[in-house]
């Protein structure tokens, strides 16, 4: 995957280096988790850029590459149809 990300630590939009991100933070924010379900949440990691302020969030690698989470989210939320891809 070759997609500029602000996960490289430079910010996609200004090109700035001043990216910081709050996974190895211990401090939980308002969106520290998203629930799934009872058993089941994302982490949620966040980036910014501290020159422009472009702010991004992810669901951390651990559980993208969780299968069973991954099994909950099917189960539990809609696959997004936006009407354009068939
Ligand atoms: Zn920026």
């Amino acid at each position: 995957m070759n997609v500029e990300t602000i996960k490289t630590g430079k910010c996609p939009v200004c090109g700035s280096l001043e990216v910081y991100d709050n996974r190895d933070s211990n401090q939980s924010g308002d969106r520290k988790y998203i629930s799934v379900s009872a058993m089941y949440s994302f982490g949620v990691e966040a980036y910014v850029c501290l020159s422009c302020g472009y702010f991004k969030e992810f669901i951390r690698d651990s559980d993208i590459s969780n299968e069973k989470l991954k099994e909950k989210v099917k189960e539990k939320w809609n696959r997004t149809s936006g009407g354009k891809i068939e």
